[in-house]
């Protein structure tokens, strides 16, 4: 039994899962997002023929798009009912995703070194402990290869835009779906990378503009932010 998971976190989420393909939902921020994360990390690892893997992978907005792009996907959660979501959206889609319950610890005991690309967004802030999925994400890639992690920095901006203004003021996300007391700081979030071997190669924000509704990449990483990191090639 794995105990790095917050039942109350996976019960929130397949609670809503059956909007998760509705981009007016409480997901349209994944939505919107995606083209934009999809593009990022097509440009530094280049997804076409790649093996790779999304963890925590909910409704599948970003597996489906990374395999549009001709990478080879597996899509891991804890969640049943979005994972159930993401397995039949891929009969309208037409794309291929190879989707499965189990957890990132336990994959990465059962294939290690067995993908080029690791990506983590948007699920770090809802787990116990980060570190161990950082760690179980590192040990998964195989060398020289890359993982990118998304989630919400910690600062009093952060708070006030992702959980004021996004859950109280704007009602974009349901109130308590983020805990700022799990949000990383980048620092954080690189040493715990470079602890597990992982180089830090890149930081991006990710920007709304409340007032146009547009989001952008940024040098803004005061509240959502982009880590991506390589594997040291083996000598
Ligand atoms: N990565 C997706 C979904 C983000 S929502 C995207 O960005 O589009 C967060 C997801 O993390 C949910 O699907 C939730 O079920 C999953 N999650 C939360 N805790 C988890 C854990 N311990 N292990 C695996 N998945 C988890």
């Amino acid at each position: 039994m794995n105990t790095n998971v917050d039942p109350a976190e996976l019960e929130k989420f397949s609670e809503l899962a059956h909007r998760w393909w509705d981009p007016q939902s409480e997901f349209r921020p994944l939505h919107e997002i995606n083209p934009l994360r999809l593009d990022h990390i097509d440009r530094i690892a280049a997804l076409q023929g790649k093996k790779v893997l999304d963890v925590g992978c909910g409704g599948g907005i970003l597996a489906e798009a990374m395999a549009a792009k001709g990478a080879q996907v597996t899509g891991i959660d804890l969640a049943d009912k979005p994972l159930k979501v993401a397995q039949l959206h891929l009969l309208e889609s037409g794309q291929q995703v190879d989707y499965r319950r189990i957890a990132v610890e336990e994959l990465a005991q059962q294939a290690p070194a067995s993908f080029d690309v690791v990506t983590c967004m948007e699920m770090l802030e809802h787990v116990p402990d980060p570190a161990a999925v950082v760690d179980a994400c590192a040990a998964l890639l195989k060398p020289g290869g890359h993982a990118f992690f998304a989630t919400l920095n910690r600062n009093p901006k952060s708070y006030l835009f992702a959980i004021i203004g996004a859950e109280y003021i704007l009602n974009m996300l349901p109130r308590g779906t983020h805990d700022y007391g799990r949000f990383i700081k980048p620092s954080e979030l690189s040493s715990t990378c470079r602890r597990a071997g992982l180089e830090t190669i890149g930081l991006i924000g990710m920007t709304y503009n409340p007032f146009t509704k547009v989001y952008a990449l940024a040098a803004d990483t005061d509240v959502n932010y982009i880590l991506s990191t390589s594997k040291p090639a083996q000598s």
